[in-house]
């Protein structure tokens, strides 16, 4: 497939924990020449306005995107949702309810730094989360900045990680739930990186079958996080259940070492999901 007919459908900005802004995204879009850029912040449609603006002005075609934060029993599930109505009050309040337990949730966990002995202030995280929801990685950096651990990994060995002595837990949807906001706000919905194992990301085959009966329309194989034998997989899960598979760079600035345009979505693909989007439920 040819890229220069081709869309990213999955990128990242400073409005979540991207490091660049929809315009040098839009730039980078035109030099890999793709035909189309989705923008899929984590939980917010911040960006939309200056990344359709800047998609215009390059002739771009701008794809309305978000990537919901989802869990299932602990696990991280990430699903893509495509041309949703941004003003939609139950996503508004999914995303804003994400966002304001984040802010809410890193105050509780420098209280118990503080109680353990470990001062951070609330401002220096804010200096790292730069407006974006408040992650631990944020509060980690701060760690780093006062010299309480040496590295994010020590900041999480002993104080950060799930289930550890400052560790507060967070609210997520469970992904069908998730897929159904997507559906509701009138958009549609495609797995994100699902071959994604790590410490926090599992999804497994039964999800995805869970996730076709409430309407999910694609699977995105072709991720950097995927080896070619587990994005064949996937294709494969795909295929079976008449999904329409994607790809996407999911770039996000200097924070990971991939580049827009590097999987890109063939412009049929995305056709077929616009056509899902448009006969989406009401609702
Ligand atoms: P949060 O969204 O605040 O729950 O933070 C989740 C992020 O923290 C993950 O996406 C990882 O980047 C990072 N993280 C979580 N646990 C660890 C860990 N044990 N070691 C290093 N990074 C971690
Ligand atoms: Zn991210
Ligand atoms: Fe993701
Ligand atoms: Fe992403």
């Amino acid at each position: 497939m040819s890229a220069s007919r081709a869309y990213d459908l999955h990128t990242h900005t400073v409005f979540s924990d991207g490091t660049t802004t929809p315009e040098r995204n839009a730039e980078l879009a035109a030099v890999a020449s793709v035909r189309g850029l989705a923008l899929t912040d984590h939980d917010t449609t911040d960006g939309w306005e200056r990344q359709r603006a800047a998609c215009e002005e390059r002739g771009l075609d701008f794809v309305p995107g978000v990537e919901l934060s989802t869990e299932r029993e602990r696990w991280s599930v990430h699903v893509l949702g495509y041309w949703v109505d941004g003003r939609h009050p139950d996503l508004v309040a999914e995303c804003d309810r994400l966002r304001n337990e984040r802010a809410h949730r890193a105050g509780r966990i420098l209280q118990r730094l503080a109680e353990l002995g470990v001062a951070v202030g609330l401002d220096r995280v804010l200096g790292h989360a730069g407006g974006a929801p408040i992650g631990r990685p944020h509060i980690a950096a701060a760690m780093i900045d006062i010299g309480a651990v040496p590295d994010l990994e020590t900041a999480f060995d002993r104080y950060l990680a799930d289930g550890g002595p400052a560790w507060v837990p967070k609210h997520a949807l469970d992904p069908v739930e998730g897929l159904r906001l997507i559906r509701a706000a009138g958009g549609v919905g495609v797995l994100a990186h699902p071959g994604l194992e790590d410490r926090y990301n599992r999804v497994t085959v039964e999800l995805v079958d869970e996730l076709v009966a409430v309407g999910l329309a694609g699977i995105e194989a072709d991720h950097a996080a995927h080896s070619e034998h587990i994005a064949q997989r996937w294709r494969e899960i795909a295929r079976q259940r008449e999904l329409i598979v994607t790809g996407s760079s999911d770039f996000h600035g200097d924070n990971k070492d991939v580049t827009i345009g590097a999987q890109t979505t063939p412009h049929q693909a995305v056709e077929a999901l616009r056509e899902r989007a448009a006969t989406a439920p009401a609702g």
